[in-house]
């Protein structure tokens, strides 16, 4: 996206995490003068560093190169970073309300008192982070409150990138969608994002409430369609049949479309299972309920124990005592986030059981170690996780594993048995080399 300095708006994202440091690095790219501003000084002194505080492919480039063209700069002064700026953008985390089940606003709403108390000129409040239908409406009585003089807009603007591809995903969106409630917030908010749509991708102008929703909807639809196919892989495991080809075979009708119809371990992440959460609880507050999405949360609330179950079976029934190589722990790969990952609660659960889990991720050993503690063993490489187990278990389909010839596996372990979360090799391959195989909704090899 070519720099449009005539256009530059001065903008201040608030919270510098995945979508934070992300946004404000690709709108500085796309010509604006971004300030990022976080609260938790190391993440700050790591970027003034030159350092990237996540593992996100291409955005220690885009940094950089920002940083260094003087458009982009981060703090921990939030007054100060919205001093000059048109438009503040709210981009810190909306986790699950342990009480109930929706999104947890208290970091939204803190960041509204602090944004309204810093400015004293006319800004467009911008909500990126995901936030139920009708928080816009409590952020601008929030500020009215604290600051009852200040000429202010609000909008919602959800973000839709996918972290392992998020730089892709921000410069070039399959739509933006910006809610505002007036003509002047619009005409900011189409002048922030004129680099993106003078190259022809499309901004969808909304009323703030269905902004708010369609992240939501379009979310939900997409764990509805990881249910969905894993529903049926589970049918295919009783009846017959072998789900790739029924994936290729539904996928292909252009009205239903391939993306999202690989069966796996359940949807995890630090999205899907909160969204479809709080899309219930929207549901049921507003007397109309999501029930679908229920369906949705309840299939996939059943899939670790699921997995669980075929790893224990692959053992012969009893994994006590057994070592199981887990590969992967990240709830996808080209990430190093395991927040919500179904990984994580497999390694829980078969040490629960008794086994001795020996963990490898590329990138996710550090924050795994912060949820499971000594509950399991790391493992320094895949190798080393490999070497004389009883099982060895793919959880995440890093390349590194799915590029690793099943012969070296076959060679590894002690017992050659492998289960299969994301049907990364077919039965037949694994059956050529000597390996028992267990996947998803095909055949087993034993
Ligand atoms: P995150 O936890 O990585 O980042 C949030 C950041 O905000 C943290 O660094 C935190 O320290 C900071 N913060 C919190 N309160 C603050 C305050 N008052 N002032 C300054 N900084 C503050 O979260 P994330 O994954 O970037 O998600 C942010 C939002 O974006 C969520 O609502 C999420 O649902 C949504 N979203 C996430 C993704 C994704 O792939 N991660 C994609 C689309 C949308």
């Amino acid at each position: 996206v070519p720099p449009l300095e005539n256009t530059a708006s001065n903008l201040a994202v608030i919270g510098t995490g995945y979508v934070g440091l992300v946004s404000g690095a690709c709108l500085a790219e796309a010509g604006h003068h971004v300030v990022c501003v976080d609260q938790v000084q190391a993440k700050i002194d790591m970027l003034r560093a030159g350092a990237i505080p996540i593992y996100e492919p291409g955005l220690d480039e885009v940094v950089r190169r920002n940083v260094e063209a003087g458009r982009l700069r981060f703090t921990t002064d939030l007054a100060e970073a919205v001093a000059d700026a048109q438009i503040v953008m709210i981009a810190v985390g909306t986790p699950t309300r342990k009480l109930d089940g929706n999104a947890d606003l208290q970091y939204v709403f803190a960041a509204s008192r602090d944004i309204a108390r810093a400015l004293t000129h006319p800004a467009v409040i911008v909500t990126k982070s995901t936030v139920p239908a009708g928080t816009g409406r409590e952020i601008r009585r929030i500020i009215e409150r604290e600051n009852p003089s200040l000429d202010f807009d609000i909008a919602s603007n959800p973000e839709f990138l996918r972290e392992g591809n998020a730089i892709s995903d921000f410069m070039k969106p399959d739509r933006i969608v910006v809610g505002t409630e007036s003509a002047r917030a619009r005409d900011v908010m189409e002048a922030l994002y004129k680099p993106f749509t003078a190259q022809g991708f499309e901004l969808i102008s909304t009323d703030i409430v269905s902004a708010e929703l369609i992240k939501y909807a379009a979310n939900t639809f997409l764990a509805t369609k990881v249910s969905f196919i894993n529903e049926m892989a589970d049918i295919c495991e009783k009846v017959g049949g072998n789900i790739a080809d029924i994936s290729r075979g539904m996928g292909s009708d252009k009205r239903i479309g391939r993306a999202f119809l690989q069966p796996g371990p359940g949807y995890g992440g630090s999205c899907f299972p909160k969204d479809t959460l709080a899309m219930v609880h929207i549901g049921e507050k507003a007397l109309s309920p999501a029930t679908i999405v229920e369906a949705v949360i309840a299939v996939n609330r059943a899939r670790p124990h699921r997995m669980v179950a075929k790893v224990v079976a692959a053992a012969g029934g009893d994994v006590r005592g057994k070592t199981v190589a887990l590969l992967g722990l990240t709830f996808k790969p080209e990430t190093d986030d395991v927040r919500d990952s179904v990984a994580v609660l497999v390694a829980e659960q078969l040490a629960d059981e008794g086994a001795i889990v020996r963990a490898y991720d590329p990138q996710g050993m550090g924050h795994a170690r912060e949820l499971l503690g000594e509950a399991v063993q790391y493992a320094p490489s895949m190798d080393a996780a490999l070497e004389r187990a009883d099982l060895c278990v793919i959880a995440t389909e890093w390349r590194e594993f799915s590029e690793r010839p099943l012969a070296d596996y076959k060679r590894a372990l002690a017992v050659p048995m492998i289960v299969d979360f994301r049907n990364v090799f077919s039965p037949a391959e694994a059956a050529a080399a000597g390996l028992g195989y267990i996947s998803i909704g095909r055949a087993s090899v034993p």
